[in-house]
């Protein structure tokens, strides 16, 4: 389906079948251990970063403007928003749509294959011993939007997803998203708007990042 607002030619797509689950169990999830969403993302940030340096080695001009790998966690406690940005690898559109539309990666797949062998009820256990990556978010956020400008690219995609079947793409314009790397934004769940608070961060951040190669800065809401 497309439809266009302001200009911009949305596109709607249905998540893979597989993904659909995986979500379906994400947001009816009763796991306790909701923390390790922010782990997952920071560990794809800091993948991003490293993806990055290596392409830089043949292309060095794809860092040159911006040499220094990072990770930004802005706090929007007021707006209930918590939003992890990197300056890494980004994504193009037809990367967008395979990375967080489909079961491509193995572990995920793996997961999928247990919780399909597992009793009723075990599932959620598994979550934090499989850790499934970025459509963990949606044990926290009843949104996700996603702004990706891949390195030395000259166009910027947003991805939005409620997590329920199907998500929206569309491009932005360049000054709505980072120079390079990724922004996602996470509209908190009414119960989970501790995740946007500095105390919570900081411990979680303490707790599970701290081998993360890429240094990891904390700011409070800047709008
Ligand atoms: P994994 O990290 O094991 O591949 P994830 O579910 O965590 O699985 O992420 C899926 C994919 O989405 C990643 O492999 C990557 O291609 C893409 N991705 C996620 N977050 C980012 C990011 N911040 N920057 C670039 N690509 C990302
Ligand atoms: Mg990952």
């Amino acid at each position: 389906m497309t439809t266009t607002t302001t200009e911009k030619p949305v596109e709607n797509h249905a998540f893979e079948a597989d993904v659909a689950r995986l979500l379906h169990m994400m947001v009816h999830s009763v796991y306790s251990d909701r923390d390790v969403f922010l782990r997952e993302l920071i560990s794809n940030a800091a993948d991003a970063c490293e993806k990055l340096r290596y392409e830089a080695i043949a292309n060095p001009a794809l860092m040159a403007s911006d040499p220094a790998s990072r990770i930004t966690i802005v706090l929007d406690e007021e707006g209930g928003r918590l939003v992890i940005e990197d300056n890494g690898i980004g994504m193009s559109r037809d990367e967008m749509i395979e990375a967080l539309g489909t079961i491509a990666r193995s572990g995920t797949r793996a997961f999928m294959e247990r919780i399909e062998a597992a009793k009723a009820g075990e599932g959620t256990q598994l979550i934090g011993q499989f850790g499934v990556g970025f459509y963990s978010c949606f044990m926290v956020a009843d949104r996700v939007d996603v702004v990706s400008r891949r390195a030395g690219s000259k166009d910027a995609w947003l991805w939005s997803s409620d997590g329920k079947g199907s998500y929206d793409i569309r491009p932005v314009d360049l000054a709505e998203a980072p120079a390079r790397g990724t922004r996602i934004s996470l509209y908190l769940m009414e119960d989970a708007r501790s995740y946007a608070s500095r105390w919570t961060v900081e411990r979680i951040v303490k707790e599970q990042s701290g081998h993360v190669p890429v240094p990891i800065l904390i700011a409070g809401t800047a709008d």
